[in-house]
């Protein structure tokens, strides 16, 4: 048994990974793990009910209209409550030994460096930060001898398959996809996909930004780009096939010919599992993988024509600088007009691919000029978004 536990914060808490970080950390043996801050977008209630069943330091709400309502949820409990956005960076900076980030889009990126500037285990789920900020985020880790640990499922399986080594005699590596729920569609059928039908992912349970994204494949385009960033791959390095079943979840060729993969049942929590225990193992309680009654597993070549999202975040990579940047930026913004109602699902693609002909490549030597082109691009998305809405 360590000595002392494990001191975990998580950066959205609420959410999908949110969720099942703390329900690991509740079915964990006692003593293993505390809990110091708990950070969340606005939902006050939750947070605080989160809160004192994981006996948190610290709750945060971004929403500073959240503060009263956080304040009443937790009055008693001795857990101390605050709002806003830098009390959501001050939180992230106080020195958990693993920090679980997992804010949804680029509204991540403040938090998440912060926690990097700290030092300790980052456990990172907020794919977005390393796509618009990657060389950022990775300086800073690299500066305070952070760990970071990915948690996205397919960077988890190729972290794991490398075995903790560099990416010596590693030839390429492969991310699977599911496919999402529009995998045999024609583009004609994808024209009247509605929200309703996007975020019913056929096989892993997700937040709505990122089940839009595995329906247009924007995920994997993002993933290609987080690859590239988490083990210093050129983009030609970094395959993906279509692998409907989501059990083989990453793949890595080495010089000699061997094909390391990691498997397992379609389930976060095994990765986070494995990002929280790291370098231990710990029980996850996820469905045993039977691959006796699955029966068979099927592999694919992705279609670019039919999902542009691939050849796009491709072409953005190559491009590199701030093209990555743009890309995330104009899909979040088509993604939120989207789940509104306001555009047409296939006039995602054509969002992302005006946006980047409009603003290129620039430059991105800091933070600053990384928040002002998340902004530009947001600002041209939007416009190109009205030119098509629906
Ligand atoms: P979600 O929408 O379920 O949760 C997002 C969380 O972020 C919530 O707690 C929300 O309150 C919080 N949040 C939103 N805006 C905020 C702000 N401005 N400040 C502070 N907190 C804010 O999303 P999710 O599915 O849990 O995904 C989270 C991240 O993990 C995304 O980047 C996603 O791409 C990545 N990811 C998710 C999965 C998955 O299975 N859900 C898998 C791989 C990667
Ligand atoms: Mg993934």
């Amino acid at each position: 048994m360590d000595a002392a536990p494990k001191r975990v914060s998580i950066l959205g808490a609420t959410g999908s990974i949110g969720a099942s970080t703390a329900a690991l950390l509740e079915a964990a043996a006692p003593g293993r793990f505390s809990v110091g801050a708990l950070v969340a977008g606005r939902d006050a209630v939750r947070l605080a009910e989160l809160a004192r069943r994981l006996s948190a330091e610290f709750a945060v709400v971004a929403d500073p209209a959240a503060y009263r309502p956080l304040k009443e949820a937790l009055s008693g409990s001795g857990i101390e409550a605050a709002a806003g956005p830098d009390a959501v960076t001050e939180a992230a900076a106080r020195g958990a030994d693993w920090t679980m980030a997992a804010i949804v889009g680029a509204a991540g990126l403040g938090p998440t460096l912060a926690a990097a500037r700290d030092g300790r285990a980052i456990a990172l789920a907020n794919k977005e930060v390393l796509v618009s900020a990657g060389e950022l985020f990775l300086d800073a880790a690299r500066a305070s001898g952070a760990t970071i640990l990915p948690v996205d499922s397919e960077h988890n399986a190729i972290f794991q398959a490398m075995g903790g080594r560099s990416a010596e005699g590693v030839e390429k590596i492969v991310l699977t996809a599911s496919g999402g729920p529009f995998r045999t569609w024609t583009r004609e059928q994808m024209a009247a996909v509605t929200p309703e039908m996007a975020v019913k992912h056929p096989v892993w349970s997700m937040g709505a930004k990122i089940s839009v994204d595995s329906a247009t494949m924007f995920n994997k385009g993002l993933e290609i780009i987080e690859a590239a960033r988490l083990f210093a791959l050129p983009e030609e390095a970094i395959g993906v096939l279509v692998h409907p079943q989501s059990t083989v979840h990453g793949l890595v060729h080495f010089a000699d010919g061997s094909v390391v993969a990691q498997l397992g049942s379609p389930d976060m929590r095994t990765p986070i599992a494995h990002a929280l225990a790291w370098p231990r193992r710990m029980a996850a309680a996820v469905k045993p993988l039977d691959l006796a009654a699955l029966g068979r597993l099927e592999f694919f070549p992705p279609d670019e024509e039919r999902f542009p999202a691939l050849r796009l975040a491709r072409a953005a990579l190559r491009a590199g600088r701030g093209a990555p940047a743009v890309l995330n930026a104009a899909n979040e913004v088509a993604v939120s007009r989207f789940l509104d109602r306001r555009l047409p699902f296939l006039a995602i693609a054509e969002v992302v691919e005006r946006t980047l002909e409009a603003l290129g490549a620039p430059p991105l030597p800091d933070l600053a000029a990384v928040l002002a082109l998340d902004s530009e691009a947001r600002r041209v998305a939007a416009g190109f978004c009205d030119a098509l809405a629906a």
